[in-house]
């Protein structure tokens, strides 16, 4: 597990420090700045910029990754101070990673505030109201001329279900386009060989914990999908055995009952292997 904070000496004077020869290293270090009852334990993305009674707060999901932990939006002005934990315990049981907690900076330095609109050439500033007006007026166009299939959406994979929903609603049934997708270019995951479609998780990521054996093909959620890898620890510690099968270590890999290193690109072979393996098991 990471290197966390410990009590040092004992009664009165016992202070919170780090362990010695370790420094405090660990991927969920915000959730002690959130969690220290008296101020003491600061962040510096946020420390001495706000006061909490200038913030204006809205409840929000990260969308840092597939997990999608409830956050809440803090906000001074029009700047986005910092991200706190909302607790939804189906989701992310009260955490935060630090990747998503101070992942947001993009948001108050790249965030599009004006509409540009190519007039002559030239890209010229725009207000949202001739912006979505332009949009509507050239999709109109295209569809009265070629048909609404002649028009596709390719949403950002940095949304929030929600808004894939929307935005796969607006494609389907207000445009009337099934063309439809959210991602361009290489799938890392492993694929269904019949559907081609990518496997995904078929369980509540709360089921996560109660699971006895849990088998992570071509996946790193240390990595990539932080919270449940706390979910996946919080199982091993109720018993659960961690099977690896991945082409690149893991920080899993030192806790696995068994690790399988197979080729880059592999994962699709090694399943249909392992689905096999198991069918072939379970026939009389
Ligand atoms: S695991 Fe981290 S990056 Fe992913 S949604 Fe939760 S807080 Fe955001």
């Amino acid at each position: 597990m990471d290197n966390g904070l410990v009590m040092i000496s004992r009664g009165y004077k016992m202070e919170v420090g780090t362990a010695p020869d370790h420094a405090f290293d660990s991927i969920f270090s915000g959730n002690t700045v959130e969690m220290c009852p008296v101020g003491a334990l600061t962040a510096t993305a946020y420390r001495f910029k706000a006061r909490p009674w200038e913030l204006k707060r809205t409840p929000s999901v990260c969308n840092n990754c597939s997990v999608g932990c409830n956050v809440r939006v803090d906000v001074r002005v029009d700047k986005v101070m910092r991200l706190m934990s909302r607790t939804n315990d189906e989701v992310d049981d009260g955490w935060l990673c630090d990747r998503g907690r101070w992942g947001f900076d993009f948001v108050n330095s790249q965030r599009l505030r004006t509409p540009l609109i190519r007039r002559n050439g030239q890209l010229v500033a725009a207000t949202w109201d001739e912006a979505f007006y332009m949009i509507a007026a050239r999709l109109r166009d295209i569809i009265s001329k070629h048909g609404a299939r002649a028009v596709g959406g390719i949403g950002s994979t940095r949304t929030t279900n929600e808004e894939a929903y929307l935005f796969q609603k607006l494609l389907r049934e207000v445009i009337g386009t099934p063309n439809v997708d959210h991602h361009h270019g290489y799938f890392p995951g492993p694929r269904d060989p019949l559907t081609g479609k990518p496997w995904m998780m078929t369980n509540s990521i709360a089921e996560i914990e109660k699971a006895s054996h849990i088998v992570l093909i071509a996946a790193d959620p240390y990595e990539r999908q932080p919270i449940l890898d706390l979910r996946i620890k919080k199982a091993m510690r109720s018993g659960a055995r961690i099977y690896i099968v991945n082409a690149r270590e893991t920080e899993l890999d030192r806790f696995a009952a068994q690790k399988i290193t197979i080729p880059q690109h592999g994962a699709g072979a090694a399943v249909k292997v392992l689905l096999d393996s198991v069918v072939g098991q379970e026939k009389p």
